[in-house]
Order: structure tokens, then sequence, then C-alpha cells
């Protein structure tokens, strides 16, 4: 441990420490942010709210929630042993398994004397005279660190939707955001899900297994295409693990999405109809998100990506046996890929079911929540239970809840009162020391995010050390190197499709929230080779 860590009273009357860094949030982020920190001898104290790690996986319990890249690629690859040791039971992992993993990981590389848990970060203030920041917890004390890192998460923020009457429902009302840790047994209840983004189209087909009768309220059709989960065998995690350095270094380096797949050559109209559709077939039949990685240019010509999109529609209208019903499951309002791809188990075919009814609430919005009903424009539907599947305050949510000052006592939230501005979805000038791991203007929800984080959390160690060693005191970003970076960001959005969707990406699942194209869409590969210009960026 660093010479930096002591104690010392304080003006709250509450025990001072001193760290080297203050880490924020112990999902897969903070966790290796922890290990390297420590790695490289220096004092780090991470601030948890939850009572545990894993971060997303320990809120989103919710049935049938699970990754949708596969397992063997949505893991940690900074250490060897544990990627040839850990044994992935499915193609696409449950929650439960994911939550083990975090906790194995915790063990293995005992992580857990350095993390606080049930403790809230609620302000982190900047001094410019020690070039420190002073931490404020929500257990009353405060802590003096050089660096903090935030690693609040992507969708860390569960947004609770603001409907009438909510407060007055006689039954359980969950967050798939916010699942209780007990299992909730729907077995004979009137269950209603509001919400068709992938939480919500990961639990109903589960859901409606078990309740007596599932109402599923829908504002926008989502695309989804199907898992094909399976177990994986031996000889699958074998091929794997033989190939994982080739593997990994290919999906950090030349891979758009940091997942590793085969890269298309062609675009979907270089191809005729008949050779198009046999491969669209093909890839809904291999299932998972590499659907949309069989031409090269579905995110960026809206007449190739119509072919996807009337090929998924085709199928839903296949699978769903009321054509009333597969109407209102098509999306029609957005390129497909534009907003993040489901990847469901079941889930087109859970409502040809005689207890699953489908509601459309864009034409008959919700109007009320009633004791024991949802009351639309056209009736109400009786409901004992209710499953908000209504996502996140997304990428910057929950850095917002934390009271966050920097130079000149600005705030950060003041600061992007009109959508975030970072360099490198790093740093934001103004807050000197403060990183953000997977910040807006990173590849971040775009991309396998492990891969993201593991990129993230190198170059902050790599930074810190850098520091240390030449003995400097404090780095911010250029005002001109992010302004720069945030025009790129923009510009490299709006050369593709993704901007036509109001998407969480942009900020249009919550009222009022700036509509900005958030994340870095030029990929994982490309952003790869950004980060060297910050440090001639940074003084
Ligand atoms: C259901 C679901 C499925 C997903 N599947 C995939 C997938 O297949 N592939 C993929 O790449 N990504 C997926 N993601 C995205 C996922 O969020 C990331 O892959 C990854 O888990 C993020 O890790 P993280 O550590 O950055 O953030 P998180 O896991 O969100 O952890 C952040 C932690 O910070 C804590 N925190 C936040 N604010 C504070 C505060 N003020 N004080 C103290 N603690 C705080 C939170 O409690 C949380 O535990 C999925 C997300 C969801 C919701």
């Amino acid at each position: 441990m660093s010479a930096l860590q002591s104690l010392a009273g304080n003006s709250h009357a509450a025990t001072t420490a001193t760290y080297d860094v203050v880490v924020v949030g112990a999902g897969f982020a903070g966790m290796y942010m922890l290990h390297r920190l420590r790695g490289q001898g220096l004092s780090a104290r991470v601030y948890e709210q939850g009572s545990g790690v894993g971060g997303t996986w320990y809120w989103n319990r919710y049935p049938g929630a699970r990754c949708d890249v596969e397992s063997m690629q949505y893991s940690y690859s900074f250490s060897d042993e544990l990627q040839q040791q850990w044994d992935w039971s499915e193609r696409y992992a449950p929650q439960p398994e994911i939550l083990k993993y975090a906790n194995h990981v915790a063990d293995r590389f005992n992580l857990r004397s350095d993390i606080q848990f049930n403790t809230r970060v609620d302000q982190a203030v900047f001094d410019e005279r020690e070039n420190t920041w002073s931490v404020t917890t929500s257990d009353g004390k405060t802590v003096t660190a050089k660096y903090v890192v935030l690693a609040t998460g992507c969708l860390s923020n569960a947004r609770m939707p603001d409907i009438k009457g909510l407060e007055n429902f006689k039954g359980n009302v969950y967050h798939t955001g916010h699942w209780p840790h007990e299992a909730v047994d729907f077995t004979g209840q009137r269950v209603g899900v509001i919400g068709t983004g992938s939480s919500g189209i990961q639990s109903v087909p589960v859901i409606a297994e078990q309740a007596s009768h599932l109402t599923v309220f829908q504002r926008t059709a989502n695309f989804s295409i199907p898992a094909r989960n399976a177990p994986l065998t031996e000889q699958e995690r074998q091929a794997f693990r033989a190939r994982y350095p080739e593997i990994r270094r290919i999906a950090r380096e030349e891979m758009k999405n940091g997942i590793f797949q085969e890269v298309p050559d062609r675009g979907a109209l270089d191809d005729g109809g008949n050779e198009r559709r046999a491969k669209y077939e093909a890839r809904w039949s291999r299932g998972g998100l590499t659907f949309m990685g069989v031409y090269n240019n579905l995110a960026l010509d809206k007449a190739a990506n119509d072919t996807a999109a009337d090929f998924v529609r085709g199928k839903i209208a296949e699978i769903v046996s009321d054509p009333q019903t597969a109407k209102l499951l098509q999306p029609n309002n957005h390129p497909i890929g534009s907003k993040r791809i489901c990847i469901d188990s079941d889930y087109f075919a859970t409502f040809n079911r005689p207890n699953v009814t489908l509601i459309d609430i864009k034409s008959n919005p919700i109007e009320e929540i009633l004791p024991n009903a949802v009351r639309t424009a056209s009736g109400d539907y009786e409901v004992g239970t209710l499953v908000l599947a209504t996502g996140f305050d997304a990428m910057t949510g929950s850095v917002a809840k934390i009271d966050i000052r920097g130079r000149n006592g600005q705030t950060l939230n003041e600061k992007w009162a009109e959508g975030p501005k970072t360099y490198l979805g790093l740093m934001s000038v103004g807050f000197p020391n403060l990183f953000i791991i997977t910040g807006p203007g990173s590849p971040s929800v775009l991309s396998n995010m492990i891969v993201s984080i593991e990129q993230h959390v190198d170059w902050i160690t790599d930074c810190i050390a850098y520091m240390r060693d030449r003995g400097f005191g404090a780095m911010e970003a250029k005002q001109d190197a992010e302004d720069r970076w945030v025009a790129h960001v923009n510009e490299v959005a709006h050369t593709t499709l993704y901007p036509q969707a109001n998407s969480w990406y942009m900020g249009a699942n919550i009222p009022g929230k700036p509509q900005i194209f958030m994340p870095y869409i030029g990929g994982v590969g490309v952003y790869r080779t950004s980060p060297p210009r910050a440090m001639r960026d940074l003084r």
C-alpha cells in the first residue's frame, strides 16, 4: 500500500481516510479496477451501494435474465488461469451463474477487503489547492483521494415510470433492474409486464409459464433474434480456450463491437434476393447478436437495413398465430439494430399461449394504475402483480446522482445539462483526476462491455502509474481535445442509422433528457488507437 494512506480526524466528526484512489461501484469495472490498482501498489477503496459484487448481475435477478454476448466472450480476459479454469455451462449464462462468476473473481483475487458494501457515494468535491477529491458517502463519512474512478455502470440506474396511481396498486410491483433477492413465484397470479425492451423480452416467456394470466403492455415493438441457447459441451469450451489469446486479441483490436466473429465482406444489396434470404436464414438458425453481422452495411444503408428488418418481420408473422398480434409485434418505427437488438428464448411464440395478451399502449396509452388493474384508453386490465421492465436512465443516470464538483465549484450535472461532454468517454474538462469507466463518448454499450471495461481499466491504471512515477499532481483533458472528440462522436453517429431511433442510446426514454447519441460508434478497434493522443492532450 502506498504511503498516501493515513488516518486523520475531519470536520464531519467522522474518520477520514486518505487513499490514492476511490472507486465507485463493484461491478465488473470496479472489481477489475481494484485488482489493477493493487497491482501497482496503490491504495484504493471501493464503495458499492449493493450488498455484494457483480453490479448488473447483482441487481438484475429477474426471471430469464442472462447475457446476450456469448459467455465464452462475455468474461474477463485479464487472467489466463481464470479463463482457462472457469466453466461456463451454457452458451449464454443465466444471471445466477454470472453473479457466481463475479463472486468467484472477488474471492480468487481477494477483493472484498477493500470494498465497502451497502455504501453509496453521494458527493465528490475537488480541492484545487491540494489536487485531491473529498468523497462523502451515505454512512456520513468523508475520505480523501487523489483520484476518483466512476465505475458506476451504464445500465445501473433503474428507470421508474411516472404513471399516475402506481403508488395505489395493491399487489407487488417489481422492477427488473432492482429485483428482490428471494425468488418471486408468479404461480396462479395475473401478472402485467410493462415494457418490451431486452428485460421484458427475456422475462415474458418465463413469467408466462407460471402466471395464470400475463398481460404485456407494449409501447414500442422491438426486434429480437432467437438466442438458440444451449448447454456448452466440453469440446466447445476447449475449442475456445485453445484459441483464447488470438480470439481476445481480435475482439479487442479488430472488431467493431468487441465480439470475435466473421467479418462480412459484402453489403446486403450485393446479393440477390434468394442468396440474401438464405444468409439471413442461416444466421437466424444460428441465433444471437451475429445476425447483424451478416452484411457490412446494415447499420449504414437504409435500403440494406430494410432487407434484414423485413426478414425479421416475416419471421414474427410466421411464428405468431394471430395476425393482429403478429402485426403489433412487428417493429416498424426504427431500423433494425438502431436500438440494442434483443436476444430471446421463445419470446414471439409466447404470444400463442392462451394465457398471454398483448396490449398496444402506443395507441391506447396507460392512463392510470388502479389498485388491481391497469387502465388504458381502451379499457381496464386486471392484474395482481406488476413487473416494470422499463429500463434505465442509461450511461449518465448513475453519474448524475452523485454531486460531483470540479474546478470553480462547477458540478458535472451543470456541465452536462445539454448532454454529456467527455474526452474519449474517460474524463471531462474541469474535473481533474476523475475517470469514468465506459463513459459516454466511448464504445461502451455498443460493445462487448467487458472488452471495453478492461481497456479503460488498463488505460487508467497505466495513466495513474505514469503520473505517480513522474510526480505529476493533476491531469485533465484540454478543452479543444474534448470539443473535437464530442464533435467526432456526434459526426460518426450521424453517418449511421442509429440516430433514427428513439433509443436509450439517445436518452429518448427519459422525459426531458437531452437527446444526444451517447456511445462512440466508431468501434472498439478504431477507438483503441485513440487513447495515446489523450496523453498529449493532458496537462
Ligand atoms: C440485464 C442486462 C444484461 C446485460 N447483458 C450484457 C451482455 O450480454 N453483454 C454486455 O456486453 N453487456 C451486457 N449488459 C451491460 C452490463 O451492464 C455490462 O456488461 C457490465 O456488467 C457493466 O459493468 P460495470 O461494472 O461497468 O457496471 P455495473 O455492473 O452496472 O456496476 C456498477 C455498480 O456501481 C454501483 N453504483 C452506482 N452508483 C453508485 C454510487 N453512487 N455509490 C456506490 N455504488 C454505486 C451500482 O450499485 C453497481 O453495482 C447487460 C446489462 C443488463 C442490465
